[in-house]
């Protein structure tokens, strides 16, 4: 089947085995080669298509093949979600895609107290996954370092506007690397979705499903 032919890192691809996938979603199919290539990409793509894993397994791909030298940790990708079920939600799909790739990942969200995810923070994580209010309370206290990051990922940008985030977005960008992957997925591409994704990708490849 194609999952074979994308040339994921073997601890990757048994991470998809162990989820019982047969072959990729048509988001996947289309996004996977861009994204593992380290292309910017728009998906403009409904949950339930699959599209987690078609940044998900780009994002733990690149960390495996190309890791910090003497094995530190730092904050190396940031996935931005509008809520915190769905970032609870796509920590776990990191979690089982990942499980064997010795990476670690924390979820970052409001509305509960800051010591649990403070103490994961400075314990060492590979990759985060956030809602805008609390990322960026954790930037402000210096607890978060994301000088490191290669791959930021915004997922539902649509709702994230609606919720009025947009702000608190482009703080967040203003946060990381300019030298960066970056993948923006979408429900749908009003105006300020475009705007949003025209500022802040780079010749970015559009997938549509
Ligand atoms: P998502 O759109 O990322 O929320 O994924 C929707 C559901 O599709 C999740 O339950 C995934 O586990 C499942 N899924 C993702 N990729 C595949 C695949 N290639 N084959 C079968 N199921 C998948």
């Amino acid at each position: 089947d194609s999952f074979d032919a994308l040339g994921l890192a073997p601890s990757v691809l048994r991470g998809v085995r162990d989820a019982g996938y047969d072959s990729p979603t048509p988001v996947q199919a289309a996004a996977l080669p861009v994204a593992l290539d380290g292309v910017d990409v728009v998906g403009v793509a409904q949950t339930g298509t699959g599209k987690t894993a078609a940044f998900v397994l780009p994002i733990l791909d690149y960390l495996v093949k190309d890791p910090m030298p003497g094995k530190k940790r730092a904050v190396r990708a940031l996935v931005v979600t509008p809520t915190r079920e769905l970032a609870i939600q796509v920590t776990e799909a990191v979690a089982g895609y990942g499980k064997h790739t010795g990476l670690r990942a924390a979820t970052i969200y409001g509305g509960v107290g800051k010591g649990g995810q403070r103490t994961a923070l400075r314990n060492g994580i590979d990759i985060v996954v956030a809602t805008p209010g609390r990322l960026l309370d954790f930037l402000g206290e210096g607890v978060l370092d994301l000088s490191f990051v290669d791959v930021l990922v915004l997922d539902e940008a649509d709702r994230m506007f609606d919720m009025g985030f947009v702000k608190d977005v482009r703080r967040i960008v203003a946060a990381v690397p300019k030298e960066r992957q970056t993948m923006l997925f979408s429900a749908t591409m009003p105006p300020p979705i475009q705007d949003l994704a025209r500022s802040i990708l780079y010749q970015p490849e559009t997938i549509e499903v």
